[in-house]
């Protein structure tokens, strides 16, 4: 008898251990670590799982379920992805099946509740018909008086047991879909692709072809044209596949023409299923790297310097230096070693730019992923990935940290200050620069990490020697960092110098902007009208109903939103607690802004870029393309005009209110501040003449304001790295925020007692709170905090062990039962 064979797999599930299912015999060579099974949970629920270990040991105390199918031959995902997966379960307090169902697209893991579909451009191929089993036939015909099912309602309406192993070679056929209920989905495209029957050396065989077609004027073109376009006759050059369009098309017959070919056996047909990003060129090998200036040069021989002792290096490069060349030469060099490269940037804003550039540099070899991809295109990326060892360069956001690389030699991470590259929600909350300065050194790869304005955390280390630092500190062609001036508004106000949101001298300066044909950035960080609505008559504000907040007014949906769940509701006519004509509204969001800017500057282009405005895909690109070739001549937007845009014909940057970013009540302000007004003031003159920003607020005095106007970040730094030593905070500390939600207050506040309770006996002072953070309730849920300050140093191993074993132990009452608790470590 043989022996009993078992796997442990991950649930894309909450789940803290893995779980174990038997092999059935006749799988057991199919089955390997990292492939998908199918396998049952729970009463009638199925997922697709990923196996994590293979073994003889059989669990005790059990009935083991065996595994309902192998899904993949090989594995989907490569080594070290399991590595980095348990990596970030363990760093970041969550579960692998969390991690596993952040990292891979819907589209490679079915489970009961996933919704599929007829693909409506299915039609049975005559010449090779994917033949349907008496099951398969069923679905079909179930599939058809049905739109849409989740597996769980295909299984009952078919009755058929164990569905997914029934409908899953049905999707890859392409006959049934993953429904995501957005117009892309994962279909792979097919083309037809004709050639001879024959090998090419048979002259024999091609005289006799010449023959058969001798009495059809038709089929001798189409057979003449076929042997030109694929280029048969000449040997010494590869064949080049010719699809049946093309054949049609080039040699003005019809498509029945080819088919009596076929039926001659003298062309045959194969359908290929083609990756949208499998290049159908011939690859583009040749490289076109930019000349580096002589400082940039400089700094690149620096960089190659450090990489000798240190494999993490900072570039600590102005804005305009050109960070972006150096990275292109470094990621030249890891592709001719044979090495694929990462190169990770914050946001989808700046990929449009950046891949164009990219793409002229690295041709066919970059590969682009980003946040507004369709699942489908997600799926294509990584199995275009999983399948070549190809030297590629990966231009992604956050998520592709999860993506199956081959043998990584290098990572940049662009802009790694931004606090975007953190996750805020769901589990995994992963801090991507983070991620993927350990998933180089699992890879063995060096990283590069580049910005203006260092986070506090990464210019600590790199001083402290963990890093190398290396500076290059002018700008590309000498260039010169613009002029910062502050605006007093109070001051403005008194002299009665302003008018809507704008201070004369930053009106002035945009009026004659406009008349030497430049553009200007104007920057608010709040979107919508108004943020705020009062009534005047009883001081009635509208809430949320879901959460601790105000509403902000939509003027062009005429609504009042929540900008933490997206609520909204009709602003009302009437006050609806006095029921007088009292509402006012105070305050500028852009939209506000932006009609403001058009009334005034009736004569030129306004466009705003805000998160309202670029909801869909295209979006982004075409506000950038209309700017970049100056349609626009004034962008107004939020946080996302101030990242790595590159236009040479701004020379003025205004920061509407600076006030809001100085008194944000958390430790990190000042670093959000000063990263966010440095990088927003580097938009503006990248080019010739020197740029100007204005920046207005009622604090002029602010210290972040006087390092941003000297362009000083050592001395911003200073002070920074001062305040943190003297309250504790990091880089001097490691900090890990524990959340509690409840839906209840009492039993929300009750439970962030206990847990503190609980978490003081072993912490002592370490523990700071419970407290509700600024916004204490959200999705109508309450929010308590509690704080966990670790000193460096200390086991962060260990503290997360006895954090899950105290949760443990207090897990069972009833206030933490109907808790959800979650964990932000290092918040940023
Ligand atoms: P950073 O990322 O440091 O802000 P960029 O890489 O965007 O700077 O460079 C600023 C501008 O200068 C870009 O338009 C870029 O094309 C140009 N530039 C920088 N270095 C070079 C170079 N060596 N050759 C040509 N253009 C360059
Ligand atoms: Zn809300
Ligand atoms: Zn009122």
């Amino acid at each position: 008898m043989s022996i009993q064979r078992f796997v442990d797999v991950i649930l894309p599930l909450p789940l803290y251990s893995s779980y174990t299912y038997s092999i059935p015999e006749n799988l057991q060579d199919d089955v390997q670590v990292g492939s998908r099974v199918l396998v049952q949970f729970g009463k009638k629920k199925y997922y697709t799982a990923i196996v994590e270990a293979l073994h003889t040991n059989a669990p005790m105390g059990y009935e083991v379920k065996p595994v309902v199918s192998v899904l993949d031959p090989e594995p989907i995902l490569r080594y070290p992805q399991l590595n980095f997966w348990k990596w970030l379960s363990d760093y970041y307090l969550c579960t692998p099946g969390e991690v596993y169902k952040a990292a891979i697209p819907t589209g490679l893991k079915p489970e009961s509740e996933t919704r599929i579909t007829l693909n409506p451009d299915y039609e049975p191929d005559e010449t090779n018909p994917f033949r349907l089993t008496d099951h398969q036939a069923l679905v079909l015909m179930v599939m058809q008086d049905h739109k849409r099912l989740t597996m769980d309602e295909l299984e009952a309406e078919s009755g058929i047991k164990n569905i997914a192993k029934t409908v899953m070679p049905m999707l890859d056929a392409g006959i049934l879909e993953i429904d995501e209920r957005i117009a892309e989905r994962y279909r792979p495209k097919k083309i037809t692709v004709v050639s001879l029957n024959f090998p090419r050396h048979d002259q024999e065989r091609l005289h006799e072809c010449f023959d058969l077609v001798k009495r059809s004027r038709m089929q001798e073109k189409a057979l003449l044209t076929y042997l030109d376009l694929s280029g048969w006759m000449n040997t010494t050059q590869k064949l080049k596949s010719i699809t049946r369009q093309q054949l049609s098309d080039a040699a003005e017959v019809s498509p029945s023409v080819i088919k009596a070919l076929v039926d001659k056996e003298i062309f045959k047909i194969d359908k290929k299923t083609i990756n949208r990003f499998d290049a159908e060129e011939e690859r583009n090998n040749t490289i076109h790297l930019p000349v580096l200036s002589d400082p940039q040069k400089k700094t690149l021989k620096e960089i190659d310097e450090g990489f000798k002792n240190q494999s993490i290096q900072l570039l600590h490069g102005v804005t305009g230096s050109g960070k972006t060349e150096i990275y292109m030469h470094l990621m030249a060099r890891a592709l001719e070693a044979g090495n694929q490269v990462l190169f990770l940037v914050p946001e989808i804003s700046l990929t449009t730019q950046l891949s164009d550039r990219l793409r002229k540099v690295f041709g066919n070899r970059l590969l682009v992923y980003h946040s507004k991809f369709s699942d489908s295109e997600r799926v294509d990326i990584w199995r275009r990935l999983l399948t070549t060892n190809e030297p590629l360069v990966i231009l992604g956001v956050r998520s592709s940290i999860f993506l199956p690389f081959s043998h990584l030699g290098l990572v940049v991470v662009d802009e790694e200050h931004e606090s975007s590259f953190k996750q805020y929600d769901p589990n995994p909350r992963y801090n991507a620069r983070d991620a993927a300065l350990m998933l180089a050194r699992m890879h063995g790869a060096k990283s590069l990490l580049g910005s203006a304005t260092p986070a506090i955390e990464t210019y600590f280390k790199a001083l402290e020697g963990k890093y190398g630092l290396v500076k290059l500190m002018e700008r590309y062609e000498g260039s010169v960092l613009p002029e910062v001036e502050i605006i007093d508004m109070k001051e403005m106000r008194k002299k009665k110098e302003v008018k809507g949101t704008l201070s004369y001298p930053l009106r002035e300066r945009i009026l004659s902007t406009m008349k030497d044909n430049r553009q200007v950035i104007l920057f608010q960080n709040r979107r919508g009208f108004a943020p705020v609505v009062i009534c005047e008559q009883c001081g009635w504000t509208p809430k949320c109903a879901h959460c601790d907040v105000s509403m902000v007014y939509h003027k062009n949906l005429g609504m009042l939103r929540c900008h933490y769940c997206g609520y909204a509701t009709l602003l009302p006519p009437l006050c609806p607690a006095c029921g007088q004509n009292g509402l006012k509204i105070f305050g500028y969001g852009t939209e506000r802004i932006a009609e403001e800017i058009k009334d005034e500057f009736p004569e030129y282009n306004v466009a705003r870029m805000d998160l309202d405005t670029t909801r869909n895909k295209d979006a982004y690109q075409n506000i950038i393309e209309d700017f970049a070739r100056h349609y626009t001549d004034i962008l107004i937007g939020t946080q996302m005009v101030s990242k790595g845009l590159d236009f040479g014909d701004v020379s003025t940057v205004g920061v509407i209110n600076a006030d809001t970013l100085l008194n944000f009540p958390d430790f990190r302000s000042n670093e959000r501040a000063f990263n966010m007004l440095e990088q927003v003031a580097g938009r503006a003159g990248r080019r010739q003449d020197k740029g100007k920003v204005l920046i207005q607020t009622v604090n002029p005095k602010h210290e972040v304001l006087h390092h941003v106007k000297n362009h000083d970040y050592k001395g911003y730094y200073d002070n920074e790295i001062e305040e943190r030593r003297k309250y504790a905070y990091p880089p001097f500390t490691k900090i890990i925020n524990i959340f509690i939600r409840n839906k209840n207050p009492e039993m929300c506040d009750k439970a962030a007692i206990d847990f503190t309770m609980a978490l003081r006996k072993v912490f002592g002072d370490r523990v700071l709170g419970p407290e509700k953070p600024y916004v204490s309730r959200i999705a109508s849920y309450y929010i308590q905090s509690i704080m966990l300050k670790m000193e460096v140093g200390v086991s962060m191993k260990k503290v997360k062990d006895i954090l899950r074993q105290i949760y443990t132990s207090i897990s069972q009452t009833p206030e933490m039962k109907s808790s959800v608790i979650h964990y932000d470590v290092d918040p940023s």
